[in-house]
């Protein structure tokens, strides 16, 4: 299940950088890009995988 290492936005491969805790919804996996999009939204908090936490300091 090599999905699980992957964005769980549709239409997007990219590899997990963070952990969106959302509120209204069970916690999503997703790139560093959609992480930036989905983590504006009311209430949902970024929380940066470890590994690939460099990924966010661009
Ligand atoms: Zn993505």
């Amino acid at each position: 299940m090599d999905e699980e290492r992957t964005c769980s936005e549709s239409d997007c491969e990219r590899p997990i950088a963070v952990e969106l805790h959302v509120p209204w919804d069970e916690n999503r996996f997703v790139c560093a890009a959609h992480a930036r999009v989905l983590g504006r939204r009311d209430g949902v908090v970024a929380d940066p995988l470890p590994d690939s936490a460099d990924d966010l300091l661009e």
